[in-house]
């Protein structure tokens, strides 16, 4: 009786076990981690800014967000109390159906008017604190 001195077909296929190491693995790592920050949203066409708001996105919602965010522009400071007009609410990857209040923030109209130019990088600065207030808001 004599046993077979290697098994190299058996070694080969654990070391390609290690899912890290499968290709479609680590490219499904690697867009998690472009979704959090840099990515451009794929429905974002250069720019458009008179696509109608979905229906979803209304006053309630909008109260939502700004209550989330305590009344206050997420990127100066400024309380909604102090100024004459209530916070407007920023779509970050700029697709107004996107309704998500993840992807929805407030903003003063001074801060919110910077939107308008620079906008990859607008969207990944708002993209992070967004998480954040989420995160804390969820508890
Ligand atoms: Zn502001």
């Amino acid at each position: 009786m004599s046993w077979p001195k290697e098994r190299p077909d058996v070694s080969e296929r654990m070391r390609n076990n290690n899912p890290m190491k499968r290709p479609e693995v680590a490219e499904k790592l690697s867009n998690i981690n472009k979704k959090i920050c840099g990515e451009k949203h794929p429905n974002w066409r250069g720019g458009i800014s008179f696509e109608p708001y979905g229906k979803e996105f209304n006053k309630a919602l909008k109260e939502q967000i700004r209550k989330r965010d305590d009344y206050q522009c997420q990127e100066c400071g400024y309380f909604q109390k102090d100024l004459i007009y209530k916070l407007p609410v920023h779509h970050i990857d700029y697709d107004k159906k996107n309704n998500d209040p993840i992807n929805l923030i407030s903003l003063c109209k001074s801060c919110h008017s910077k939107t308008n130019y620079d906008r990859d990088d607008w969207v990944c600065h708002y993209q992070q604190k967004s998480h954040a207030v989420t995160i804390q808001y969820i508890g």
